[in-house]
């Protein structure tokens, strides 16, 4: 099940479908990014703070799978902003995937507050100029502080990473992205999991088509044009995930999907969240 790429705005491609590991311990990390890869996964999310570069990286050294078949994305925490404690800290990242390059590098949060994420992203252009990067983007980033961001300074974010699921469906943001030519990634594409994966508008366009839920939400996504990340370490939830390239919605059943948006974040508002 090969996972079709979108273009980038600096012509990179991207897997179009991810899998993402953010509450998973280091070691069962390298078990879960094993599982992925062999389950035809080519692209893997994590970041600093999750605690797992290690696994990761050791999961895709030794999967045998060539590096540049596998996009790599990995995010800068938040108490690294600013121009040279973000070298520092990518050297740091690079070092525990024990990789050369990786293909995307993300701001975590904005932190609109602390107002060094203009001085952190010049530090990623430099990244990106000296070729340690193939993209560079945000991910949290309001419309507000993209506005600043792409107005102060030279590459525009080829992604911005959004917390993004059928009950909050973002229509500002998207249209934003869309307009600046920024791709949409969507976190927490199954909202976690939690009560989404049962509401009945869901549930029955799974039994129409034969399908999970979560087949049916990840397919959702694809269509409207989100790159995804689920996650799981259950390996038939694994692959189950990326089964999702033999059948399509129809317009019906994505307006009814669309018809469940209500505004409603699992993780916080952007605008305001600072910590780390
Ligand atoms: P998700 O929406 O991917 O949901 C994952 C949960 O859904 C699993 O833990 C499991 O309980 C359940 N699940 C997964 N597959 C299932 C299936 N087939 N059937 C039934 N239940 C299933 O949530 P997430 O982990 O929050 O988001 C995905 C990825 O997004 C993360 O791993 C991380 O890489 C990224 N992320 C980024 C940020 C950010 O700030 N940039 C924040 C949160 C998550």
């Amino acid at each position: 099940s090969k996972v079709p790429p979108i273009i980038l705005n600096n012509g990179v491609e991207m897997p179009q479908l991810g899998f993402g590991v953010w509450q998973v311990p280091d070691d069962e990390a390298e078990r879960a990014v094993s599982t992925a890869l062999e389950a035809g996964y080519r692209s893997i999310d994590t970041a600093a703070i999750y605690g797992n570069e290690e696994g990761t990286g050791k999961a895709i050294t030794a999967s045998g799978v060539p590096r540049e078949d596998i996009f790599v994305t990995t995010k800068l925490w938040n108490s690294d902003q600013g121009y040279d404690a973000t070298l520092r800290a990518f050297d740091t990242s690079l070092d525990k995937l024990g990789l050369e390059y990786v293909d995307l590098y993300l701001i975590h949060w904005p932190l609109p507050a602390r107002d060094k994420y203009v001085d952190t992203y010049k530090a990623f252009e430099k990244l990106y100029a000296d070729g340690r990067v193939k993209a560079i983007g945000v991910s949290n980033f309001p419309v507000e502080q993209l506005e600043r961001l792409t107005g102060e300074t030279a590459v525009v974010p080829a992604v911005n990473q959004i917390e993004l699921h059928p009950h909050l469906q973002q229509h500002a943001l998207r249209e934003f992205h869309a307009e600046q030519g920024i791709a949409t990634e969507a976190w927490s594409p199954l909202g976690q999991g939690k009560g989404l994966l049962e509401v009945p508008a869901i549930v029955a366009i799974a039994q129409k088509h034969n399908r999970t839920p979560a087949q049916v939400v990840l397919r959702w996504h694809l269509q409207i044009g989100n790159v995804v990340i689920p996650k799981s370490v259950t390996p038939s939830r694994i692959r189950e995930n990326i089964a999702v390239f033999d059948f399509s919605l129809d317009t019906e059943d994505l307006a009814a999907i669309s018809a469940l948006n209500e505004d409603r974040r699992i993780g916080p508002d952007p605008s305001t969240f600072d910590i780390g």
